[in-house]
């Protein structure tokens, strides 16, 4: 079972970092495939030290469906520089991913993206995802919502609010923008991205019908979100079964 994100020190490990670095350029590339990019913006960031502040984010402006392992950049969340670098990252990517890590230690991956449908659950006034089916319930009492948009997130005190609205959750919908997604390992973090999308389209799809909702009672909303926890690990096989579609596709991830 790969869980290379979850070994907190990386810089020293040759090994576990390249495979992490594959992992990530993996999720850029079937993130594009998915549809759930956004032009060459959005950023996933992956922890490569103990104290989560180092970590591997996408290159400004580079098409999720290009990215390569090796373009990976090293990121520092102390750096006042970062942005005075001559291969700086995005402003807004640096603002949000370099507040979170920050300011969550643990939070080893984080994947910020504008997927169709979750975007649109975003757009609501009120942006909860209510428990209305299996994957729905699979993120009760794990997604936090912000609604304190402030503009494309170009200062410290956006990064800063997302990062204070992330709080424990695993998920957050980041109301007027889009969603993040936060997990020990890439696969986990792309799992829960994948359901978080199809949890999104199939709330609105019956909230279009104009029907009333059948919301699940918290008592088993519970019971089942509980029961999603026996099947966590179908993250990597699924993961490992989208890189061998992109092996066969275009491996060049890899290098
Ligand atoms: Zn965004």
């Amino acid at each position: 079972m790969p869980d290379t994100a979850a070994v907190f020190d990386l810089e020293g490990d040759a090994g576990a970092l390249g495979a992490l670095r594959i992992d990530l350029a993996a999720a850029f590339r079937l993130t594009a495939r998915f549809g759930w990019h956004e032009s060459v913006g959005n950023h996933f960031t992956a922890s490569i030290s103990r104290d989560g502040r180092r970590f591997l984010m996408n290159p400004r402006w580079r098409h999720f469906g290009e990215i390569r392992a090796s373009d990976l950049q090293v990121l520092d969340a102390d750096d006042p520089d970062v942005m005075l670098r001559s291969d700086a990252p995005d402003r807004s990517g640096w603002t949000i991913h370099g507040a979170v890590h920050r300011t969550h230690p643990h939070i080893r991956v984080l994947l910020h993206c504008h997927p169709p449908h979750a975007t649109a659950l975003a757009c609501l006034k009120d942006p909860s995802l209510p428990p209305v089916d299996q994957n729905t319930a699979r993120f009760y009492g794990c997604l936090g919502v912000d609604l304190g948009f402030g503009g494309i997130a170009n200062d410290t005190e956006e990064g800063e609010r997302l990062a204070v609205a992330f709080g424990d959750h695993r998920v957050l919908i980041m109301g007027n923008h889009g969603v993040s997604v936060a997990a020990p390992t890439v696969a986990e973090a792309f799992e829960d991205l994948y359901f978080l999308e199809r949890s999104a389209q199939i709330y609105l799809l019956a909230l279009s019908s104009g029907q009333p909702l059948s919301v699940m009672s918290d008592a088993l909303a519970r019971k089942t979100a509980d029961g999603w926890l026996y099947y966590r690990a179908q993250a990597f096989e699924h993961f490992e079964h989208l890189k061998r579609q992109l092996d066969q596709l275009d491996p060049s991830y890899r290098d």
